[in-house]
């Protein structure tokens, strides 16, 4: 094994993932959808994942601390412990098209697993997570049934809650996967404040395509939804 990542196009392509994955942990941590060593971020590259290391604070986290693995998880480099987490990403690269994976422990949605099945859509920005978000079932930090649960969670959706833990969401870059963690912790605060004023009226599915139809023509007729 060698911390030299390999040279050419992908050795500078898993440097930009490294430094991005240190941007974005430290972002994580500053904006309190993880607390202390909590949660982790990845990014593939190819055949390989350059994910963030695992118990180190992330103001402490450098680029070389950022493990890069197979597939199969064999670590190639990187001076961090792999997360260990790395079984949940591997299994949402395995079944969805996703580029960049995040796991947060933020407080709203966290909050909102212990007594929710799902999150459901009490605002239309939702529709940016597939619709509403599944809660799945509680089962052990870093278990084999965890990955699995969180990726049937994941069928249809960019974002899925994980009962008494946390989130995971993805996206076709980190910015993205970072962007659908954000909006999944202020929907879930913002269902929490609806349900203090009474029952919240819910969007129907109809609604929510919609809301899909008029961003795709927006989209189609080059203004930004
Ligand atoms: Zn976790």
């Amino acid at each position: 094994m060698s911390d030299r990542a390999p040279r050419g196009a992908r050795a500078g392509a898993l440097d930009t993932a490294r430094a991005e994955l240190v941007a974005y942990g430290r972002r994580m941590a500053g904006e309190g959808l993880a607390f202390g060593t909590a949660g982790n971020l990845s990014v593939r590259v190819g055949d390989v994942v350059a994910i963030t290391p695992s118990g180190m604070p992330y103001d402490m986290v450098a680029p070389e601390d950022v493990c890069i693995v197979d597939l199969d998880g064999a670590k190639r480099a990187g001076r961090g412990a792999v997360s260990s987490e790395w079984p949940m990403h591997r299994a949402v690269y395995a079944t969805t098209d996703a580029a960049a994976v995040v796991h947060t422990h933020s407080p709203e949605v966290v909050a909102l697993s212990t007594s929710c099945a799902e999150l459901p859509a009490v605002h239309y920005a939702i529709v940016g997570l597939g619709g509403p978000v599944r809660v799945a079932g509680y089962t052990r930090f870093g278990s084999d049934r965890l990955a699995e649960q969180a990726s049937a969670a994941l069928a249809g959706r960019t974002a899925a809650i994980l009962q008494n833990h946390g989130a995971v969401t993805y996206g076709t870059t980190l910015a993205e996967a970072y962007e659908r963690a954000g909006l999944l912790e202020w929907l879930a605060g913002t269902y929490r404040r609806a349900r203090q004023h009474g029952v919240p009226r819910i969007l129907t599915t109809d609604e929510l395509d919609d809301v899909r139809a008029e961003m795709r023509r927006l989209r189609y007729g080059g203004r930004v939804s």
